[in-house]
């Protein structure tokens, strides 16, 4: 059994929704479907409770009736007999009108969960309708009674495994199953989800606690390229990486997959593989436990980062210090990135800045506190064992004319990262790939 994710895009329109159903009806061995949002559906319903928390009904009645009127129109292309067309609106209805139950009284968090959830509920509703019409028999996992986190926000993973086998279990005569990435519920029983792009870990978790053959993560692109295709011009696809390089390419900004999705694979040892809807044939990416030595495999960058500086004449042989710098954090629940000390002071990055002004105030029991904003890590990932000469130096080399607040070298085998200015991030970044894959 294998899991099979398609992302916003690749669901983005009738003609692609159709596209997705005939790959998925290529092998109808009980595999996992698992479906994104169409894509600008999430955008619109934040859209939505963004207009609903100001108190502006009208904003939000005109972003619902815009958003209904797409799915209206790709309803009539999916669906020209009027039969499956009038089942699949009713279910699109109810999201609608739960999405207009809103408009009437002041939003809470609990409420713009629900709101966020309707994008991926309206596709797995029309895509069983889509593959009920071809005579497939589909069965819908519905994400809300499996799918749950820890107050700790993460998945529970006795409970969905349970959950999720015994509706598996349920349907032995099921061809495919369907399911809603992204969503599912907390600790509370509210309806929640796993963050923006979160269908990619939904998948992951899928495979993982049903120990699947593999996990496919279909996407608009052939795979994991060797950095960012939309800054830098003539970037190429990487066809293997390790789980760890993935990982790192995943948090340090590597779009195409969401941070949390390659642990629960890795953890399984089931191998994720990028595919390309558009291009079903081109080879993408294969995600495991090996990957080729010796080289330098892609430049990712996560933006929105922030530097503080804490600098202490009294750190010098000072135990005790770092711990208490780290346990500020600790208390405001924000977790730092990247790290570089020296004997008078340490410099570490974040990316949450919600806490900052109060995590400031606190450390300036412990020294002197700078702090740089608008910051961009750029991660370098591939095989960056130490005992390997050279790779740090090239990647040093490559900078040379871009201002380098802070570097990280040697946390892991696999990543060097440094800190820029926001300003630079276009212009480091195309200076890495000149240097390091174009030989220039
Ligand atoms: P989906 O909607 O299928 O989840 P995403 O938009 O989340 O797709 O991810 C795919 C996009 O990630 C690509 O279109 C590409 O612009 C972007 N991306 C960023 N970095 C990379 C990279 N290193 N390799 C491939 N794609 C990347
Ligand atoms: N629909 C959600 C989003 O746009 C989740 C996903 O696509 O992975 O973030
Ligand atoms: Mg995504």
């Amino acid at each position: 059994m294998k899991v099979l994710k398609f992302g916003g895009t690749s669901v983005g329109s009738a003609r692609r929704i159709e596209h997705v159903a005939d790959l998925v009806c290529k092998s109808l061995e009980r595999n996992i479907v698992v479906l994104s949002a169409m894509s600008g559906t999430t955008n619109s319903l934040v859209e939505i409770s963004e207009y609903l928390y100001k108190g502006n009904v009208p904003g939000a009645q005109e972003t619902i009736n815009a958003l209904e009127g797409k799915y209206i129109a790709t309803l009539s292309e999916l669906f020209p007999d009027e039969k499956t067309r009038n089942q699949a609106a009713s279910a699109i209805g109810r999201s609608f009108a739960l999405l207009r139950s809103y408009c009437g009284a002041p939003l809470t968090a609990a409420g713009e969960k629900e709101i966020l959830a309707q994008g991926e509920l309206m596709s797995t509703a029309m895509m069983q309708c889509l593959l009920t019409s071809r005579k497939i028999k589909s069965v819908l996992l519905p994400a809300l009674d499996y799918m749950r986190t820890l107050d700790n926000g993460e998945p529970d993973m006795p409970h969905i495994t349970s959950h999720l086998r015994r509706l598996i279990d349920l349907d032995p005569e099921a061809q495919v199953f369907l399911t809603q990435g992204y969503i599912c519920r907390n600790d509370h029983g509210g309806v929640d989800n796993l963050k923006r792009g979160g269908s990619d870990y939904t998948a992951s978790i899928i495979g993982a606690v049903l120990d699947a053959e593999e996990i496919q993560i279909w996407t608009d692109i052939d795979g994991m390229h060797n950095n960012d295709p939309r800054y830098v011009d003539g970037t190429s696809p990487v066809r293997q990486l390790h789980f760890e390089e993935a990982a790192e390419l995943a948090y340090f900004g590597a779009k195409i997959l969401h941070p949390s999705c390659v642990l629960p694979a890795k953890l399984h040892n089931i191998p994720v593989r990028l595919l390309n809807t558009m291009d079903p044939h081109a080879p993408g990416t294969l995600i495991c436990n090996a990957s080729p030595d010796g080289t330098i495999k892609a430049i990712a960058a996560k933006d929105g980062i922030t530097a503080i500086k804490i600098k202490s004449g009294r750190m010098l042989l000072a135990y005790g210090f770092l711990h208490k710098v780290f346990e500020t954090f600790e208390n405001h629940r924000t977790s730092i990135d990247m790290i570089a000390t020296s004997e008078v002071g340490v410099t570490v990055t974040i990316d949450d800045d919600s806490r900052l002004a109060a995590i400031v105030d606190d450390l300036k029991h412990f020294g002197t506190v700078t702090v740089d904003t608008d910051m961009v890590i750029i991660c370098v990932v591939g095989d960056l064992e130490w005992h390997n000469c050279g790779f740090e130096a090239r990647v040093l080399e490559a900078l040379a004319g871009i201002p380098v607040r802070m570097i990280s070298y040697g946390g892991s085998n696999y990543n060097i990262s440094v800190v820029v200015q926001a300003g630079d991030k276009v212009a480091a970044l195309r200076a890495l790939s000149d240097r390091l894959f174009n030989g220039k």
